[in-house]
């Protein structure tokens, strides 16, 4: 069993433990948690060690019934690997902590590429991570789109991308951000940086990003075309979609048009938190023009993809799985991972 430490047990955080539980072939071994709040009693409901970050706050979780297993150096004392789910731009700070005790770490897209020196995303790099010390699974869009740029990469060439994402203002729980009532240039300049992002991937991609942010708390829309290097046709295209297990259709037969209905949709299939693991591309929008241009909407859920993808990191840093379709595969199972469509 590969023990897991989970180092910032937020909104990412707390998926990545319960997808670590759900493994057959690892364990969290720890969560920290900076203060007392809603999610450490989760943390003891799930049965996980709570770690502090600062011990002089011990004595507040514990009057608030929130037994403490020691600090963060402890716990990663405790574990083979620790996932870095802090916010962007602790985990550089945590880097050296991580250096010092010799751990192999995982951090999330909030870092830079250069906090790890390497970006991950399963289908795309698996094998070169393996036996790494240190990785970072890119952000939510950059994974999004690195799933769909590299299917086609690989089935039809791409020659180039362009693609506007149209971001969530804040996470569900996140009662400070906004806007409210506005659509935020994010950035006015182009490209945005997400396009740079796919090249710590895919470094051979030619893309362009343009990014804006809209009042909605349930998903990101992308907008994307490509220019391919093989002819093609839609019914191929939606094959290699069908055959992807990371990339979900949304049916036309659905008459589902948004975020919210797509968020109806995994709240009844009953998946934990809502959680959208998958890409969900808009079957109606998939479109070939003359040949060599792709056009597609997909929606990502900015809260859930990157979760699949930090259980794969593990076993390709550890080394204990070389093949990455096994673990995409062990990692599937585990969360129950059905590709949607
Ligand atoms: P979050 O604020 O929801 O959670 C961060 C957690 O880290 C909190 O529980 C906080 O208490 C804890 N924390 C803060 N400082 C700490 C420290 N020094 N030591 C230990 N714990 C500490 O943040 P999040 O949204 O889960 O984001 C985490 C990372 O994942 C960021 O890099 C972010 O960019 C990335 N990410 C977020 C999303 C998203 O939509 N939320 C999507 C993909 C990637």
């Amino acid at each position: 069993m590969i023990k897991v430490a989970i180092n910032g047990f937020g909104t990412i955080g707390k998926r990545v433990a319960d997808a670590v539980a759900a493994q057959p072939d690892m364990e969290v071994i720890g969560v920290s948690k900076t203060s007392v709040s809603a999610e450490a009693y989760i943390a003891k409901e799930r049965g996980y060690p709570l770690y502090i970050a600062d011990l002089s706050k011990k004595s507040a979780f514990e009057k608030a019934g929130l037994e403490v297993a020691g600090d963060v150096e402890a716990m990663l004392k405790a574990a083979d690997i620790v996932v870095d789910a802090t916010p962007g731009g602790v985990g550089e700070k945590n880097r050296p902590i991580y250096e010092k005790l010799g751990k192999k770490a995982i951090f999330q897209g909030g870092e830079e590429h250069e906090v790890a020196g390497f970006s991950f995303n399963a289908h795309a790099n698996y094998k070169e991570a393996l036996g790494k010390q240190f990785a970072r699974v890119v952000s939510c869009n950059t994974t999004g789109l690195v799933r769909l740029i590299h299917a086609l990469d690989q089935a039809f060439g791409v020659e180039r991308v362009r693609a506007v994402m149209v971001r969530r203002a804040a996470d569900p729980d996140d009662v400070k951000r906004g806007p409210v009532d506005a659509i935020v240039l994010n950035p006015a300049t182009i490209p945005s940086h997400h396009g740079p992002d796919v090249n710590t991937v895919l470094p051979q991609i030619k893309i362009v990003t343009l990014a804006m942010i809209v009042p909605t708390t349930f998903m990101h829309m992308h907008s994307i075309q490509m220019d391919l290097k093989k002819e093609t046709t839609r019914e191929e295209v939606l094959k290699v979609f069908e055959n992807h297990s990371r990339i979900g259709l949304v049916r036309k037969a659905t008459g589902i048009k948004s975020n919210a209905q797509l968020r109806e949709y995994t709240q009844d299939l009953g998946r934990p938190r809502t959680d959208l693991w998958e890409n969900g591309v808009f079957e109606e929008s998939v479109s070939v023009l003359n040949g060599k241009e792709f056009y597609c909407f997909q929606a990502i859920h900015q809260e859930a993809d990157v979760v699949p993808e930090n259980i794969d990191c593990i076993r390709a840093l550890m080394g204990t799985v070389k093949d990455p379709e096994e673990s995409i595969r062990m990692t599937n199972e585990a969360l129950g991972l059905v590709a949607i469509g």
